[in-house]
């Protein structure tokens, strides 16, 4: 079992699961459920089909995702490892899982099935599902991270919905080449969680057990933006 400082999130669904899901979403309401998950503070949404060959590997038998991406704060990010840091994470995560329950229900309440990953669930890794979205690529720093930014978190829901927007291709492979050309996290890193030829090596990070977040904050994808440094690699490869 790994080390958890985010503590289970009480179940706030208001709605049942309809009998009889529907698995069509017409494009308008899909709009909606985005402006929707905008306003309740989403940096958007991102959507994972799982294979066959994913399903088996983790044995569950559900295969379409909502991914709920939410900008981890940058306040909090900012601070040193601190239990007082790891409490305003745990708030700060509770806060979103209860507002995920609210868009879970607003979809039961559509006519889909919608139900919330657990994300403290150990046999699925919400990492392994975000990979499958071909929306996200894993940091040398290993950080999961989507285009909206590095300091996203997210919660997922699964659902009965059969023709999401899932992308086929993922267009952000190149971070693992920008990624061996820096290496900022390796040399910055006060724990040495790296070995010698830059792995990431997890039972050194303390990000899990103190809130150590500085290979975030030293990042240029979080100092400059997805987008600038894409930019900078196009040069750099000219
Ligand atoms: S600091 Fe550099 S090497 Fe580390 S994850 Fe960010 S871009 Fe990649
Ligand atoms: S979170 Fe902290 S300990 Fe973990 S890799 Fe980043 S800098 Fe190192």
């Amino acid at each position: 079992m790994r080390f958890r400082y985010h503590q289970p999130i009480p179940n706030f669904y208001k709605i049942e699961n309809p009998h009889h899901p529907k698995t069509t979403i017409s494009a308008d309401f899909l709009n909606e459920f985005n402006e929707l998950a905008i306003d309740y503070q989403f940096e958007g949404l991102s959507y994972s089909k799982l294979t066959d060959e994913f399903k088996n590997e983790w044995d569950i038998d559900w295969d379409n995702i909502i991914i709920l991406k939410y900008k981890m704060s940058d306040e909090i990010l900012k601070m040193e490892p601190s239990k007082e840091k790891c409490k305003l994470m745990d708030e700060e995560f509770q806060e979103v899982g209860a507002k995920s329950f609210e868009l879970a229900d607003i979809l039961r309440q559509n006519g889909f099935r919608a139900d919330l990953i657990n994300p403290l669930d150990d046999r699925v890794s919400l990492r392994a599902i975000a990979l499958q979205s071909n929306d996200a690529v894993i940091t040398r720093s290993n950080m999961c991270m989507f285009k909206e930014g590095l300091n996203l978190g997210f919660f997922m829901i699964q659902t009965s919905i059969e023709n999401l927007p899932f992308k086929t291709e993922n267009d952000m492979l190149w971070v693992e080449d920008y990624c061996s050309t820096c290496g900022v996290c390796i040399d910055r890193c006060p724990e040495n969680a790296f070995d010698g030829d830059g792995k990431f090596l997890r039972k050194l990070c303390t990000a899990h057990r103190e809130g150590c977040s500085r290979c975030i904050d030293l990042c240029p994808f979080y100092k400059r933006g997805y987008e600038k440094v894409k930019k900078r690699y196009s040069r750099m490869k000219k």
